[in-house]
């Protein structure tokens, strides 16, 4: 998904805070929508199926606890995530906000870049950043199957030990079968990944992948003068 396809909605009753929060979605490329009160906020979280919502807890007419409840209870918004704004000392707050089931807090006063962060996590978990959805996934070619929750590798059921070099290189091939990798590619993949593997060539770890695959090692074959990948034959 697009940053910008993801929508977040804040609710906040205080114009220069709503404003400023906006303000700093907008511009790390989120799409941002306002609400001044509880009522507005159901009403948009219902017309427009946020993402996620940032909710003040200290709101005119319906509070934040009770906007909470009401969202937790709406079959179309009840696991959208829920980041809950509270005052410096409002510890009470904080337990009772999580009790009416928002999923994280921050404290006001704020810095944006923790702001940020912490919406960026709750997506994150959410599974709405199509790249982390994808880290987690199982994948499986022929008789080979990965399993990134165990970091385990299995070939035909056999647990198969992999260096942190050989798993994540075998994990990037396992993603798009088929699809030639480049030894600067694979390699900038697995560095980006993990640090101690960049003084190992890649030629190195696909030598060590093959040996420890036993006979579905062949399905990494190797194209002459681009670089590897792994077929489904
Ligand atoms: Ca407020």
């Amino acid at each position: 998904m697009e940053k910008g396809e993801i929508c977040v909605l804040v609710v906040e009753d205080e114009s220069d805070i709503r404003t400023l929060i906006l303000h700093h979605l907008r511009k790390d490329g989120y799409s941002a929508v306002g609400a001044a009160d509880g009522e507005q906020a159901l009403k948009i979280a219902g017309e427009r199926n946020p993402h996620l919502i940032v909710l003040d807890l200290m709101l005119p007419g319906m509070d934040g606890m009770a906007v909470c409840r009401k969202i937790r209870q709406d079959p179309e918004l009840k696991t959208t995530p829920v980041l809950m704004l509270t005052a410096r000392g409002g510890e009470e707050d904080m337990v009772s906000g999580l009790e009416a089931g928002a999923d994280d807090y921050v404290i006001k006063p704020f810095s944006n870049r923790v702001l940020l962060a912490r919406i960026r996590s709750l997506l994150r978990r959410g599974g709405v950043f199509a790249d982390e959805n994808e880290e987690g996934k199982t994948l499986t070619v022929g008789e080979i199957r990965l399993v990134p929750e165990l970091r385990e590798v299995t070939v035909n059921g056999r647990k198969v030990d992999l260096t942190a070099g050989e798993y994540k290189m075998l994990q990037i091939l396992m993603r798009r079968p088929g699809v030639v990798f480049t030894r600067n590619q694979l390699l900038d993949l697995v560095r980006g990944a993990l640090h101690a593997v960049t003084d190992r060539a890649v030629d190195v770890q696909v030598v060590g992948l093959r040996r420890k695959l036993g006979r579905a090692g062949r399905k990494i074959e190797t194209v002459r003068g681009a670089g590897y990948r792994i077929v489904s034959k």
